[in-house]
Order: structure tokens, then sequence, then C-alpha cells
């Protein structure tokens, strides 16, 4: 149904309302707030098909990521967008023009970050309300503004606020979140001024109302001015607290904004704002946004990892906000409103809350991705549409072996192709490890990534009849898959925990694990209750993400004394994923006992012997041949255990891949042309990475060898050429 048809009177018609926000108008609710993709200015292509996808997917605003208005402030080696010059204008207006194909409007996020920009690239000095050191970057301090740097800046925010307009930007922000330069201003943590832009509230909010009013001179008559605010920092009195500051500043610069975007938190631990599903539901900021429609006039929007149609319907009926603000769920599903319009609920590919997509910005450069939406990222390069697949290439029938994330993926994206597909499990259900992990404390929400898949799958299993969905049979064989009649086979078989101890610190095993002794357990055997585990845990750690500190939390909430051992830093990528002060305080909450930089060098019945990782000598010198270069570390102890739990490393389970390249001369005789392996069962990888494997081979099936993907379109900068790939308004998608 196109997007402007007639729909009979619905719950969601609310949605639907358009909004006037300043000079422009919103046609609806949906609004994708600004969010980091890696894209910026540097990558205009990627920028335009990745905004304009979620316009053409029935979103009102789609919006840059934060965007510097300046080489002082520069976030290198993270990325932001810039409009530091025309040849920014140039890029940021291939997403503004691609954009406004869909009647929707363009937003750009103008951004100064003070200390909290550590300015790699340019080697500029950031400027600050006062000297202080970042409490997020490493080693970054600014330099105090006088009264002449105040007005350098602010001048720097109208020169942007200008570009922005010539890129073709119909909303301009002055971006006070997460702890920026303007909330630098109004936040006793940070300003300790005593001239007129600091001390008393009407001072510490001078420079954002200044700014504001010259954003507002400059380019208000052609733009809407937006702000983006943290009504209260979580740190109490020491910052801004909705009920005083808050609200007082709301009321303060109402006249000067077209539309609020409040949040609340602090850059150092904004996953405060994008909260994890591990430790936030939806709508979670509800409690201190609700506060701003008391006081302003304009419209109110915000986030709050809004996926429920329902809930966002209630938020706007209920007057708690005028416009539902969204950055991950639009990123799980540029089509959303479409589908809510629609009334295709069960069609939504609802963000689980994982902040995969942010723990690539937050390492820094390369470009986002989604752990539901395979396509996220790859609109551009790889010319994927969420939602629109290219017809079959040939009648091959294709047997998907496993109905994980990569394997129910392949099989889905296979499907709307009009592929006849075979999709074989011996479990009961689809999901794959996904039905292990999301039964884990906290992770629930991860189940959505299989609910879409077996929906869709149903779905598809009834439109080609030809297709089926195999659960609960017995395991394939090498012999059954030869046998099976299929003429190209996909192995998704995924992989297993580690029995032996094997771990990324010694690569081997570790003397005396082995996982079929009633006293030691893999993380499978305790998630499905296959041992029985004692009073005593110790959970011995070489894995950077979830699983140790999830079953610390699980074997703690069944009664166990649990401590982790952890050659590595434990949880390190939850740094990433914004995910990792909150479970260091719940770890703390729970009394579990951490041992760092620790490692085992053998198990015993009831005991295990570890060494200080750093208990070798420093000093390294030539030994001859077979002798250390170090002073051999004496540091081993022994530590009692009744169950130990081994979190050492992940193994394919590649058996049946590699049985049947062994039989590569049988293939032929029966009808087999390839044979290929995705997923966890290739390498362990995050769930994001075994889905996008299982889409980007359904979509490359026919390539000669699909195995390994075809090249991308790189935007690049080639020496001395004004040269960027297919022209980058020619967004072209492979459908
Ligand atoms: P990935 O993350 O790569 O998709 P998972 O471990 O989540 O992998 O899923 C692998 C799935 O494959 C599991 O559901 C498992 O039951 C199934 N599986 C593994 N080997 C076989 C086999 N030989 N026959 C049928 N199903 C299998
Ligand atoms: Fe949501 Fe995870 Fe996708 Fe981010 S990566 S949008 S949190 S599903």
């Amino acid at each position: 149904m196109p997007l402007d048809a007639p729909v009979s009177r619905s719950k969601y018609d609310v949605l639907f309302e358009p909004i006037q926000i300043g000079p422009k108008t919103l046609k609806n609710r949906f609004y994708q707030v600004p969010h980091c993709i890696g894209a910026g200015s540097d990558k205009p292509g990627f920028q335009a098909a990745h905004r304009s996808i979620k316009a053409e997917g029935g979103w009102a605003a789609m919006n840059t990521e934060y965007c510097s208005i300046h080489s002082e402030s520069d976030d290198t080696h993270r990325l932001s967008a810039r409009l530091w010059d025309d040849g920014d204008v140039h890029n940021l207006s291939a997403m503004t023009a691609a954009i406004h194909k869909f009647d929707a409007l363009a937003g750009v996020e103008l951004w100064y970050g003070g200390a909290h920009a550590p300015n790699m690239e340019s080697r500029q000095t950031p400027r600050g309300p006062s000297q202080y050191a970042s409490e997020f970057e490493t080693m970054t301090y600014c330099h105090e503004m006088d009264i002449d740097d105040i007005h350098d800046v602010q001048g720097f925010y109208v020169e942007a606020a200008k570009r922005a307009r010539d890129a073709g930007f119909d909303i301009i922000y002055c971006y006070g979140a997460h702890s920026y330069l303007p909330l630098q201003f109004l936040s006793p943590y940070y300003n300790k001024r005593t001239d007129k832009y600091g001390g008393s509230f009407e001072n510490r909010a001078r420079f954002w109302i200044e700014t504001l009013e010259k954003m507002k001179v400059a380019v208000g008559d052609e733009c809407a001015i937006a702000t983006r605010f943290a009504v209260d920092t979580l740190i109490g009195e020491d910052g801004v607290e909705i009920e005083r500051d808050g609200v007082k500043f709301i009321e303060m610069a109402d006249p000067l904004v077209d539309v609020w975007d409040v949040n609340v938190g602090d850059i150092a631990e904004w996953g405060e704002d994008a909260g994890p599903s591990r430790f936030y539901r939806q709508g979670h900021q509800l409690p201190w946004q609700k506060f701003v429609k008391d006081v302003s006039k304009k419209p109110v929007l915000g986030v709050g990892r809004f996926t429920d149609p329902e809930k966002m319907a209630e938020i706007v009926r209920s007057g708690q906000m005028d416009i539902i603000g969204a950055a991950r769920p639009s990123i799980s599903d540029p089509f959303l409103p479409q589908k809510i319009k629609e009334g295709r609920i069960d069609d939504i590919r609802t963000c689980i809350g994982c902040n995969v997509c942010i723990s690539r910005w937050e390492i820094g450069g390369p470009p986002m991705i989604c752990t539901q939406n395979a396509t996220a990222g790859e609109e551009y390069r790889r010319g994927w549409h969420p939602e629109k697949f290219p017809k079959k290439g040939s009648d091959d029938a294709v047997l998907v072996v496993g109905a994980g994330p990569s394997g129910a993926e392949c099989a889905r994206v296979l499907m709307e192709r009009g592929y006849t597909v075979h999709l074989v499990d011996s479990a009961e259900k689809v999901g794959g490890h996904v039905n292990d992990v999301s039964s884990l404390p906290g992770l629930g929400e991860w189940g959505y990534h299989r609910d879409y898949r077996e929906v869709q799958l149903g779905k598809l299993v009834k439109k080609n009849k030809q297709s089926q969905l195999a659960l609960g049979g017995a395991r394939l064989s090498v012999a059954d898959v030869l046998d099976y009649g299929a003429e190209k086979v996909v192995i998704a078989t995924g992989s297993h925990w580690s029995t032996d101890g094997r771990n990324a610190l010694t690569h081997a095993p570790i003397p005396g694990i082995d996982a079929s002794l009633p006293y030691i357990a893999t993380p499978e055997q305790v998630i499905l209750g296959q041992k029985k585990i004692g009073k005593k845990v110790i959970i011995l750690n070489a894995d950077p993400y979830f699983m140790a500190p999830s079953l610390a939390q699980k074997l703690h909430q069944d009664g166990h004394d649990v401590t982790v051992v952890t050659g590595v830093e434990l949880g390190r990528y939850m740094h990433f994923t914004l995910e990792y002060p909150n479970m260091h305080r719940m770890l703390h909450e729970m009394h579990v006992e951490v041992i760092g930089d620790h490692w085992a060098s053998k198990v015993e019945e009831g005991r295990i012997e570890l060494y200080n990782l750093w208990g070798d000598g420093s000093e390294r010198r030539y030994n001859g041949p077979g002798r250390m270069p170090r002073n051999p570390n004496t540091s081993h102890t022994w530590h009692n255990f009744d169950t130990l739990v081994v979190v050492t490393g992940r193994k394919s389970n590649d058996e049946l891949y590699r049985g049947l390249k062994e039989r590569k001369a049988e293939w032929d005789k029966n009808g087999i042309k390839d044979v290929y392996v995705i997923g966890d069962a290739w390498a362990p990888k995050l769930i994001a990475d075994s889905t996008f494997e299982g889409h980007r081979l359904a979509r490359e099936i026919e390539e000669p060898k699909a195995q390994f993907p075809k090249p991308y379109r790189r935007e690049v900068s080639v020496f001395g050429t004004p040269y960027i790939p297919g022209g980058f308004t020619d967004i072209r998608y492979e459908v």
C-alpha cells in the first residue's frame, strides 16, 4: 500500500498526525533522532542511503549523527559528521536530497565537544567553560574560555548553521545532551566560572541561550531550531537536575526552540540514555522526560527504545511527549512506521536492545552493524534494501542445516528471493543458541531475534509450498545431506563452548578440564540444567563479552557463591555496548568476587591452580634454547570449588561441513553444486555477524565463489581525482 493511501481509523492514527515545528511540518510522529553510524561527511553515499531508507519506510525526519561545527572539535578516533567547509556541505547535501525525495525532513546535530573531543586529527586545543580533564576521554583537557573565546565558539555554531541550511537541512540542532558544550556551561559539574557565564542558573544558562539566539537570527526563518537537552545528568545537585535547572532551562529557552529533544545522562555513561535491554525497558526515561510538557509550549520528543506501537500511541495520546524519537528501533526496522500504518505489527523487526550498533561507534570508525537488521550499514555499499530482494537467479533447491541466527536468516532471505528452501534443525525451535542466551537473566528481549525469523519463516513457508521448516528430527549426517536431493547446501551448525579449557591466552587445553566430569560445566550445561551445580562456583573466563557475567548473575540468583577468575578484562566488549558500568555495579551488589589478571595452570577435583598473568619477571633476556626469556612465574596458588564453569572459548561445529568437503567427489553424482558454511560454524562470532553472513550468502548465492563476499562499493577519495563511485545521489538497490 502506498504510504499516503487512506487507511481506516485505528488506535495508531494519533502517530500519523502531522505536527508543526517552527517553519517546518513533520508529516507524522516518527522521528529518527541523531545517531552515529560511522558515515559522517566522509561517506556521503552511506549517509544518504542509511537515512533515506528510513524516509522510504515512513519516518518523518532523519538526522545526522553529531556534527562537528569546527576543526576545534574533532572526535577522531570516533567518526562524527562535520560541517567545517563547502566540501562537507556538498557531501551532506546527498543525504538531504535523498530524504527530501520521500517528503521527509532532514536534520543535523551541531556539536562542539569541549574536552570530550580528543582532537587527534586536528591537534587543536578544545575550549570549555572551565578547565577540566574529560572523565570520558583519556588525557584531554580544555582551555577555559574568556569572553573572546565564547564569541568565537558561538560564531562557529552560527557559521555551521548557515552551512547546514545551505546543505538543505530542515532542522538544525544546538546539541546540549551527553555533556557537550552548552550543557557544560549549564552544569556546575563542569562550570566553575565566576563571571557572567558561571555561578547562578541565569549565568550558567547564558552561553546556551545566546547561542540559540544567534542561530535563530541566522537561520531560524528557514529552518527549525532544535535542541537536545539532558534534563537530568543523574548525579544529583552536582550536575543538572530536572526539578531545578532542567525545568528552569526549558522555560527560559522555550521561545528560542522549535522542538525539544530530551533525554537524561551524560557522555561517560551514556548507556543511561541508550539503555541496553539488559538493564532498561522501553520508555525508561519517561519519568524525567514527561516533566517537559508541563512547562514547554513547543513540541517535545525523546527516545526510550520505543518498539511497541501501543506504547508509542499511548505516550502521544496521554501528552507525555508529542513525537516518538528513535535511534535503535529505526536501525532495527527502517520500515517501522509503514508497518504500523499498514497494521503489519508482526512484521516489525523489533530492536533487541543489545547495543551492538553502538559498539562499532564506540570502538571507533567502522560502519554500524545491527544484530536484527543485517542490511543496516549495507544500504549503499552493498545495495541492500531491508524489505526488497532480488528475484532468485536459478531454480536450485537449497538445504540449510541449522536454524540459528545465520541459518534462519539465510533461509528467510532465500525464500524471500523465491528459492525453494528446506531449513532443517534437530532442535524443536528456530533460534539456535539465541534460545539459550535469551534465557539468561536480563537477556529475554534478545529472543526477538528468533521471534522475527520464526514468524517470517512461517509466513514464507505458507506462501511457497515447496519450502519446508523441518524441526526436531535427528541430526543430519554427511550421508543424509549427500542423499537429500538439494542442489545447494548451507551449513549453519553453530559452535559450542570448549570442553577442555582451550582459550585465547594459551591456545591450549588446560590439564584437568574435561566437561564430562561431574564437577566441571560448560555454559550450555549450566543453561540447560544438565549438571548439578555445587554451592561454591568458580567461573573461569577468557571470553570478553556477556557470557561469564550473565552466568555469574544466574548462578548468584540460584543461590550459589560465585567467584569469577578472568584472564581477560571481564565484559570488556560491554564497554562498547554501554552495559559495562551497570554490569559491574550488579556484580558488586551480588558480592560476586572477581579475580582479574589470573589464569589457570591445572585443575583437580574440587580445586584449581591459578597464577598471576604478570607473575613472570619483567626483565627479558636470552636464556638459550628451551628456556623462557623471563624469570619463571612462581605466583601459583590453589583455590577450592564445588563446581568449575568454563567460559574459556568457543569452537565451531564444523564436522558436517568438513565431512562434506572430504566427500566432494560425490557431490556431482548426488546433484550437489556447492556447499557453504556460515555463522559460528565457520568461526564463532557476534550474533550480528552470523546474521549478516546468512543474509549475505542468500543474496549472493549465484556467485561462482559465493562462500566469499563480493567486493563492496568503497567510498574513498582517489588521490588527485574527484571520485565518488556510482554517483552518490543515485543509490542503487539490488532488487
Ligand atoms: P549460528 O549462530 O551460526 O547461527 P547456532 O549455534 O545459533 O549458530 O545455531 C546452530 C543450530 O544448528 C542449532 O539450532 C543446532 O541445533 C543446529 N544443528 C547443528 N548441527 C546440526 C545437524 N547436524 N543437523 C541439524 N541441526 C543441526
Ligand atoms: Fe537494536 Fe541491537 Fe540492532 Fe542496535 S544492534 S538497533 S540495539 S537490535
